[in-house]
């Protein structure tokens, strides 16, 4: 299979090194050039696979540059460290089935395609004979999700930087616990956005991106967005049965990466009625799909701090396709959108989006009362991102369709908002107990772009 770029000026590209390009050279995001299509006489095959025996049928069909024993060991490496056999088990409450997608090792759902990136990764600078350097900025769950997927591997160095003191005390300990010497922590004294604005200045500083050979693992990277395509076959597969298969996935959106893999999964024939945007106060992609209205607000701060985005990196590969892979439109919006900080759309473009989609805002009353009314009348406990989707499905998905949530982190990663809506904080999952007593390691560094670029330099492999 091959790959292109959505702004249309690369040459196709294998797997293998779309996986290594991350970002196409020429600015775009890369996309298979076709999608292969599941007839529901397969998806009935499918039923009784494992997660890791479904994550190789659909994994293989768009790595076939990769041997397919080597792929079966990749998979099987990257959900082994996942704490329940099911990997994403499907849980259901009241009308309402959750989406457990936060029983890997950093409790929240990007571990699912972070787990298989650092595999792959290791996997293929091994046989290109190559060494990375991870460079990254984090505002909490992605740090510790990529350091996870890259820990103690081979050839591979991770630098992430988080503003000193400004993540949630477990956000940062998750980070700075792992202590394998290919593992380095920045704590910046500064804001993410310090943080943010050195890692680009480093990868746009070409030399010295190239001299160190620095790698991203931000969720742009294909790989990610089809290690995520595997969780709605599953769910899909455990949630129906041959007579029943309206289905909407509910899906707490930030960059736009996981409801993209839902919308891959749609297209190759996985029966998805509709895909539900749940967005917090940050409405960006609610008030596109409602009304066709994409322009720039400002960022707030929400109990739900992953989906504090406002330009979703991950938009450009849905738009795509709504231009109909016109990728000279792809370019002329982002070019629009540069200058005036929005984005235009024709009413065609308009129903279609709506043909697809479902969207609604939750702000942040009804996130913290959605976390208290779910727990009372279920005794379940969501956290406050996947609370933003439950309450998105509870207002918009009638009764002649079967909701499925994508639950996207464990609770007790956001005690705080968990104490406002119960009173109580969360209960403890074995890998944060004690996680304060365990040995840490962390250089504290001043937001200065010399003093950050001179220690990766110095500790880069
Ligand atoms: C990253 C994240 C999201 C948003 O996912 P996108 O792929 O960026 O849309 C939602 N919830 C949690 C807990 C996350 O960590």
């Amino acid at each position: 299979m091959r790959y292109i770029s959505t702004r249309g000026l690369i040459q196709p590209v294998s797997f293998k090194d779309a996986v290594m390009m991350g970002l196409a050279n020429d600015g775009g995001l890369l996309l298979p050039e076709q999608y292969p299509l599941i007839p529901l006489s397969m998806l009935e095959d499918w039923r009784e696979l494992s997660y890791p025996e479904l994550a190789f049928e659909i994994i293989s069909r768009f790595a076939d540059d990769i041997p397919p024993n080597d792929l079966r060991i990749l998979i099987d490496r990257s959900y082994a460290t996942f704490t329940t056999e099911e990997i994403t088990p499907l849980v259901r409450k009241n009308d309402i089935y959750v989406l457990e997608l936060f029983h890997g090792p950093t409790l929240a759902f990007k571990d699912v395609a972070l787990q298989f990136l650092g595999n792959l990764f290791e996997y293929l600078l091994k046989e290109r004979g190559q060494k990375m350097n991870i460079v990254g900025a984090t505002s909490g769950d992605t740090g510790s999700a990529a350091i996870y997927g890259v820990r103690g591997k081979e050839n591979i160095n991770i630098f992430i930087l988080h503003p000193h003191l400004k993540t949630s005390p477990v956000q940062a300990l998750q980070m700075t616990t792992v202590t394998d010497p290919n593992v380095f922590n920045i704590a910046v004294r500064g804001t993410f956005d310090d943080c943010q604005n050195m890692v680009k200045a480093m990868f746009s500083d070409l030399s010295f991106k190239e001299k160190h050979a620095l790698g991203a693992v931000n969720s742009i990277n294909w790989a990610r967005v089809l290690a995520q395509v595997v969780y709605y076959f599953y769910a899909w597969l455990r949630a129906t049965d041959r007579s029943r298969n309206e289905v909407v996935f509910s899906v707490p959106t930030g960059n736009f990466g996981d409801i993209f893999a839902g919308y891959v999964a749609k297209h190759m024939g996985l029966p998805i009625k509709k895909l539900l945007l749940a967005t917090n106060e940050n409405n960006i992609l609610t008030r596109f799909i409602n009304d066709g209205d994409y322009s720039l607000a400002d960022v707030v701060q929400t109990a739900s701090p992953s989906m504090d985005i406002q330009v979703a990196s991950n938009f450009e590969r849905y738009l795509y396709y709504l231009f109909d892979q016109d990728p000279k439109r792809v370019r002329e919006t982002f070019e629009l959108f540069a200058k005036t900080g929005r984005m235009e759309f024709t009413n065609t473009e308009k129903d279609r989006v709506r043909k697809e989609f479902l969207s609604e805002s939750v702000n942040e009353q009804d996130t913290i009362a959605t976390i208290a009314n779910f727990h009372q009348e279920t005794g379940y406990l969501l956290d406050p991102h996947t609370a933003v989707g439950v309450k998105a499905a509870m207002d918009l998905v009638g009764p002649e369709a079967t909701a499925i949530c994508l639950a996207t982190a464990h609770p007790a990663k956001f005690a705080d908002a968990v104490q406002k809506a119960i009173g109580e904080p969360p209960p403890l999952p074995p890998s944060l107990q004690g996680i304060e007593r365990l040995p840490s390691r962390c250089q504290v560094l001043d937001a200065n772009i010399d003093t950050i670029r001179n220690f990766i330099e110095e500790k880069a492999l």
